[in-house]
């Protein structure tokens, strides 16, 4: 679903934040990238929504180069993604519903469907309690799932989480893990940025270890076991069939890689 090959990236100034950046998620996977502050976590992310560009290498989702992207693509390739990120704030001047209402509704979702789906969409990440509250009223809990339907709306085959338990304490990140594993159980391939060892241990799923700018270990277990020397390329990923059958009848998706090929 997603590829890295051989991925570099320098910012100006001739800072490399990633070197030989190579790693392939399947559809249907759970996958942490942890590493110190630094370590090119957030370039893998920015790369991946083509907010930059890799200086060289290629990057596949679901077959295409999205380094090829054409400007005026990219938007529909963003519609293939769910993102969450830590400053993506809710808008304080809706009610969560509403927040979620106007997600769906800049995506075209037809009006009949809005209320149904937002309904579904805040069962899904358990505040169907909650919605007629403004963003304020939220816990920072709260707000975060309130986050993660809100990237749901387009139904996205893979969910990319920056920090999402950030500041956040045991109890409720145990909350917010629970919410990403029962989409992930939904068939959805999440990938999470993280420096929360305690939710990295807990999921015993696959940690993808990065230190300055390269990938020192990729494998299953926890933050600590995916950090030892000599853990590389380990990972296997979980025989899963999940979502994979589905991919390719997207329409949205489709509609992109012959848009690409017709450029
Ligand atoms: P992490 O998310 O793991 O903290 P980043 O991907 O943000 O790491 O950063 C990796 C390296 O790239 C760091 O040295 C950082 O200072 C540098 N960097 C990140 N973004 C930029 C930028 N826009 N311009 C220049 N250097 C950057």
């Amino acid at each position: 679903m997603i590829k890295f090959s051989n991925v570099k990236k320098v910012y100006k100034d001739k800072i490399i934040a990633l070197e030989e950046v190579n790693f392939d998620i399947t559809p249907g996977e759970f996958c942490f990238i942890v590493g110190p502050s630094g370590a090119g976590k957030s370039t893998i992310v920015r790369l991946l929504v083509r907010q930059e560009m890799p200086t060289q290498g290629e990057i596949l989702f679901e077959s295409i180069d999205i380094t090829k992207i054409p400007r005026k693509l990219i938007s529909l390739y963003r519609q293939q993604l769910g993102i969450v990120f830590q400053d993506i704030k809710l808008l304080p001047s809706k009610t969560v519903e509403e927040n979620i209402n106007f997600a769906l509704e800049i995506i075209n979702t037809p009006k009949e469907e809005v209320n149904e789906l937002t309904k579904y969409l805040l069962e899904t990440v358990k505040l169907d309690n909650k919605g007629d509250l403004f963003p304020d009223a939220l816990s920072g809990g709260e707000k975060q799932r309130a986050a993660i339907a809100r990237a749901l709306a387009n139904d996205p085959k893979v969910l990319i989480a920056d920090e999402p338990t950030g500041n956040l304490d045991p109890t409720t990140a145990n909350e917010i893990l629970d919410v990403l594993q029962a989409i992930n159980n939904a068939g959805t391939t999440v990938m999470v940025v993280t420096h929360d060892k305690y939710i990295v241990d807990k999921m015993q799923t696959r940690v993808i270890h990065m230190d300055g700018g390269k990938i020192v270990s990729d494998a299953q277990g926890g933050y600590d076991i995916s950090s030892l020397p000599g853990n590389d390329s380990t990972a296997k990923p979980k025989a899963n069939d999940k979502k994979s059958e589905v991919t390719e009848t997207d329409d949205d998706l489709k509609k992109l890689k012959k848009l690409m090929k017709n450029d």
